[in-house]
């Protein structure tokens, strides 16, 4: 049964999102055997031919890197176990240009380009920001690029920060509508004992929890806090990460990355890790919260050409259109889309103020592109962003 969702998860496929926790990446004995941890690039080769692998079946792969900071503080020789906040930041920066080096030149073996996004809290919570990160990822997955993101760690201090890339990586696999994330860490897995606490007697041996199909507090509980002296989160993060993709309708896999062949298992249906998932009913949740939680800045009168094509069509709203403007709202906001009667029929997302609306509707898409060039968006609100209500 269990085995027959992921396969079903897996069957069509289009776009993963893959979080790789620093120790996946890292010199994993280094701390035993005395020497400062640091980035290991033949576990970087060895991913490349793994996403070259998911990559020729057909499926676009977005990475959520960490190793920055654990990258950087070797070259910077600090094998102290408490960094200040600038040692940190200096870390990242060193290590983040170090990491990316070795991602460039493991993935163009496998013939993969990569390409660097560096996310901070503002840009994902300001939906104008949140919005051209989604188009600048899906234009480089247009062009077969490998993005690999991080937190701008350098840049950002503790109060302000994401802080954990599980986060990041549920954040960024809703952003580009990702079908699963996988989330490649040091753990196994959520169990349903603390497997690190022994107990003498047999049955209460800590059993991995195959499937979660609803974060109870009782899970979160489970997850308890982060242990390893590498990775930021720890399965509590993680957990929280696969709630924030359940309730937008993606799956997360929580599975142990050491293992070098856990992605082929992974994408072979094998039951490794934990699978957290609800099913396909909650996938509207991010249209809900357009058309419910957002309040409209704005309201565009569209023509019935426009309406059919958004209403019967599942279409998105193009300039030529848009009838006539009012509100004052911005790139990104939620505005009311009415036809020609003043009914509302849509709500959606804007990818233009509405100056510049104003300016082009009614246009061909070939005239807006002359005279927005760079900030040109075919769109007024593209399809992904529309809820017809
Ligand atoms: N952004 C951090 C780094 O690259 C890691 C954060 C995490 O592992 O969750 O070093």
């Amino acid at each position: 049964m269990q085995n027959d969702i992921r396969k079903e998860i897996l069957k069509d496929l289009k776009r993963v999102v893959i979080k790789i926790g620093s120790s996946i990446i890292s010199n994993r004995d280094g701390g035993r055997a005395g020497l400062t941890i640091g980035l290991n690039a033949d576990h970087v080769r060895r991913l490349a031919g793994t996403i070259r692998r998911i990559v020729d079946r057909n499926c676009e792969v977005v990475l959520v890197s960490s190793g920055a900071i654990m990258a950087g503080r070797e070259r910077l020789g600090l094998s102290k176990a408490h960094l200040t906040i600038p040692e940190k930041q200096a870390c990242a920066a060193i290590g983040q240009s170090y990491l990316m080096h070795t991602y460039e030149k493991k993935f163009e073996k496998e013939g993969l380009k990569v390409a660097q996004i560096l996310l901070g809290h503002d840009d994902l919570e300001n939906r104008g920001r949140f919005l051209n990160a989604k188009h600048t990822l899906e234009t480089l997955l247009e062009h077969g690029v490998i993005p690999i993101i991080n937190e701008n760690d350098s840049v950002t201090v503790d109060e302000i920060k994401i802080g954990d890339n599980d986060t990041l990586s549920a954040t960024v696999a809703c952003l580009v509508d990702a079908q699963l994330l996988v989330i490649l860490s040091d753990v196994d897995g959520l169990y349903s004992r603390d497997p690190s606490k022994k107990s003498g007697k047999k049955q209460d041996a800590p059993k991995l929890i195959g499937h979660i199909d609803h974060v109870t507090d009782e899970i979160e509980k489970l997850a308890g806090k982060s242990k390893s002296s590498v990775t930021v989160g720890g399965m509590y993060t993680k957990v929280l990460a696969a709630k924030q993709t359940m309730s937008f309708g993606i799956p997360t896999l929580v599975v142990n990355g050491l293992d070098n062949k856990a992605s082929d298992k992974i994408f072979s249906g094998e039951s490794v890790g934990t699978l957290f998932w609800a099913g396909k009913e909650k996938i509207k949740t991010r249209k809900h919260w357009i058309a419910h939680t957002l309040k409209p800045s704005g309201q565009i009168t569209v023509d019935s050409g426009a309406k059919k094509a958004i209403v019967e069509r599942g279409k998105s709203l193009l300039p030529a259109g848009v009838v006539s403007v009012e509100g004052q709202f911005a790139f990104g906001n939620a505005v009311r889309v009415l036809d020609e009667k003043g009914t509302e029929i849509a709500r959606g997302l804007i990818n233009y103020n509405a100056r510049d609306l104003e300016q082009i509707k009614g246009m061909k898409t070939a005239a807006v592109r002359n005279l927005f060039d760079q900030n040109f968006y075919e769109e007024v609100i593209h399809r992904d962003d529309l809820v017809v209500l």
